[in-house]
């Protein structure tokens, strides 16, 4: 059995960046949002800290980058525990 959907803008991607433009559009267009597999499975059902970003006139990529590589040495389990 086949389906037919008519929509203004297909979004492809149910992250926190698809549905970002999704409800941005929404009041002016009919949106489909599309994805593979199921909903959770994208990265940012994993982003428990909230999604970071760069927004501030004062804050830069390069230090976004900075910030999230220190992360990653506090959150990441140290070579001699690797195993
Ligand atoms: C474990 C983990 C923890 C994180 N923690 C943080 C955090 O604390 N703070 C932070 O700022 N960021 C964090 N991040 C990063 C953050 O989650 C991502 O940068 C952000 O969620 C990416 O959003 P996105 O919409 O681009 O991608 P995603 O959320 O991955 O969405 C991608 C979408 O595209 C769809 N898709 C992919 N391929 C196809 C295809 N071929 N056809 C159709 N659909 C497709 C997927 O189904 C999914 O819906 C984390 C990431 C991970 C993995």
């Amino acid at each position: 059995m086949s389906h037919y959907h008519a929509h203004d803008v297909l979004v492809i991607g149910s992250g926190a960046a698809g549905l970002s433009l999704a409800l941005q559009l929404a009041e002016r267009a009919s949106i489909a949002v599309l994805c593979k597999g199921e909903l959770n499975e994208g990265a940012t059902y994993w982003a428990q800290g909230g999604i970071a970003a760069v927004l501030h006139k004062n804050d830069s990529v390069d230090s976004h980058v900075a910030d999230t590589l220190t992360c990653l040495l506090y959150t990441s389990p140290s070579p001699r525990d690797r195993g």
